[in-house]
């Protein structure tokens, strides 16, 4: 039987979290499940979702929970991601970690591990400003920059405190080379038991 890696990845905006999760996913044989990557998908498909959602992720405001976590239950029950994924930009807030909980738990699942990358907001804003200087994203304004810290800050960072009362985040340093950030995280999902089977 194959064993389960079932990750969230978690960090502000700019923390690396994108580049380490596909790492992570590439590492483990897992899909990466980016609610962030599958609403710009849609809104350059000119698709109904990508009008529904394009106005509130340009404003960099949170895309309502119901129609989030629709998408991601439907995501997750493709088969690719049966023996796990890497979450990276969802649950964003409590109501969301409660949607996951209940699609998982529906199914006998959960969770194995959260792993915080761990980056001071002035680094953050550092590395946003030369993301919107080198792709250009919608978001990625100085306004836009501040406010989606802010969300996370005040919305986001709090459902750490749930999860780690389950005894599941690893807080990771996120500052250091790409590689050096990898390194630390296979480190810590080999202490639980999650080694790099790919
Ligand atoms: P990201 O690439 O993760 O920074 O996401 C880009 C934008 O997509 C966010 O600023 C939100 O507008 C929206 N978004 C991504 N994930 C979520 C989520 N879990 N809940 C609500 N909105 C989200």
């Amino acid at each position: 039987m194959t064993a389960s890696t079932r990750l969230l990845i978690v960090g502000p905006q700019g923390s690396g979290k994108g580049t380490q999760g596909v790492r992570i996913s590439e590492a483990f044989g897992v899909p990466v499940v980016s609610t962030g990557d599958i609403f710009r998908a849609n809104i350059n498909g000119g698709t109904e979702l990508g009008a529904q959602v394009s106005e509130i992720t340009a404003r960099g405001d949170l895309v309502p929970d119901e129609l989030t976590s629709e998408i991601v239950r439907d995501r997750l029950s493709d088969e690719d991601a049966a023996n796990g994924f890497v979450l990276d930009g969802y649950p964003r807030n409590a109501v969301q970690v409660g949607h996951l909980d209940d699609f998982l738990g529906g199914r006998g699942e959960a969770l194995d591990a959260v792993i915080l990358l761990d980056v001071p907001r002035e680094e953050s804003i550092g590395r946003l400003q030369l993301r919107a200087h080198e792709q250009g994203r919608a978001d990625d304004t100085v306004e836009g920059i501040a406010h989606r810290l802010d969300i996370y800050e005040k919305e986001t960072a709090p459902i750490l405190d749930v999860y780690g009362e389950r005894g599941i985040v690893d807080r990771i340093d996120g500052v250091g080379s790409l590689d050096e950030i990898t390194e630390r995280i296979f480190a810590a999902l080999a202490a639980r038991g999650l080694a790099v089977t790919v």
